[in-house]
């Protein structure tokens, strides 16, 4: 089966430029050799605390972010070197949604110029239906027409959310990077938007990369699940399978701290995890991990632990379920 996305080696590094020459002192590695496969019509969950470069990930596939090193593959195509012009009947393929939508509307604007705008700019229809369009898109994410007058600081978060999704549903994407989509909402505001995000799934053959820095929203709606950690993915397999028998130590950290516990695992008292987050400009030796890891032992600082497995895969010398 061919992914509708791929991400192959791909390296985000920034420059940490210093003094009145600007010299480059080192380079924050946010993204340091992540390849993943994103199936049509699946949601691919992305969790890892913040700061793991998660969110660049899904930045670089829609291209707010050049990467650095490797290659995006969009339908088997490499686009990762398309310039401007060449990208623009892809782009439209590939929207994000952000945690809070309010920053890109415009204030100034009313809800329905708001919405017209991909249409009348990209062309996607001819002027005289974008009205039409404009309230089957208000409808598909469940904001009565009438909304179309209205300015964006009259929404509360989770009605912002639907106009962030309504603009994205403009282009007919095939790929929606949802960039923590519910994490600034109310709880029974979340499951809301979770919802709408599945029926618009279903509904339009949607694919999702749904990154979330805790494992609640992603558990509910992803079919399969990457774990990330200082830049690295450190496990990935479908997400039945991973919380049931998680490999990595990190995964099974943050399993317990989701609630409720699973009371499967009943040692997990031990199971606590360590000091902070090392800096991504000089990340540990060997398994990032192992500064924070319960379970380190001396090779785990002086090996890297490749990624390995077919559909369960994990980058650990020890794993917790082998
Ligand atoms: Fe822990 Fe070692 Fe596995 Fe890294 S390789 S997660 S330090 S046991
Ligand atoms: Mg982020």
């Amino acid at each position: 089966k061919v992914p509708l996305l791929q991400i192959e080696h791909l390296k985000a590094y920034y420059p940490i430029r210093k003094g009145i020459l600007s010299r480059t002192v080192g380079h924050i590695k946010a993204v340091d050799d992540v390849s993943l496969s994103i199936y049509e019509g699946e949601t691919l969950g992305l969790v890892g605390e913040s700061g793991c470069g998660k969110s660049t990930i899904g930045r670089s596939i829609v291209r707010l972010e050049e990467p650095h090193e490797g290659r995006v593959l969009f339908q088997n195509e490499d686009i990762t070197h398309r310039t401007q012009k060449e990208l623009r009947p892809i782009r439209t393929k590939l929207q994000i949604i952000f945690q809070d939508p309010y920053s890109s509307l415009n204030p100034r604007k009313r809800i329905g110029e708001i919405l017209a705008e991909p249409f009348l700019a990209h062309r996607l229809a001819p002027p005289n239906e974008v009205r039409g369009k404009v309230d089957l898109l208000l409808e598909r994410v469940g904001l009565p027409r009438s909304y179309k007058d209205r300015y964006p600081h009259e929404f509360s978060g989770g009605q912002r959310q639907r106009i962030g999704i309504a603009r994205a549903l403009a282009f007919e994407p095939k790929l929606i990077v949802c960039d923590e989509p519910v994490s600034a909402l109310d709880v029974s505001i979340q499951a809301q938007i979770l919802n709408l995000l599945s029926d618009l799934q279903k509904d339009l053959n949607l694919t999702y990369l749904f990154i979330a820095h805790g494992i609640g929203a992603v558990r509910y709606v992803s079919k399969r699940i990457a774990v990330m950690y200082l830049g690295k993915i450190v496990e990935i397999g479908d997400k039945d399978e991973l919380f049931e028998r998680p490999k990595h130590p990190y995964t099974r950290i943050l399993l317990h701290a989701y609630p409720p516990p699973d009371p499967t695992l009943r040692d997990s008292k031990r199971l606590t995890i360590q000091g902070d987050v090392p800096s991504p400009v000089s990340p540990p030796s060997g398994c990032r991990f192992h500064t924070r890891c319960p379970f380190a032992v001396e090779k785990c600082s002086q090996m890297e632990p490749p990624l390995t497995g077919q559909a369960h895969a994990v980058a650990c010398h020890f794993p917790l379920h082998p």
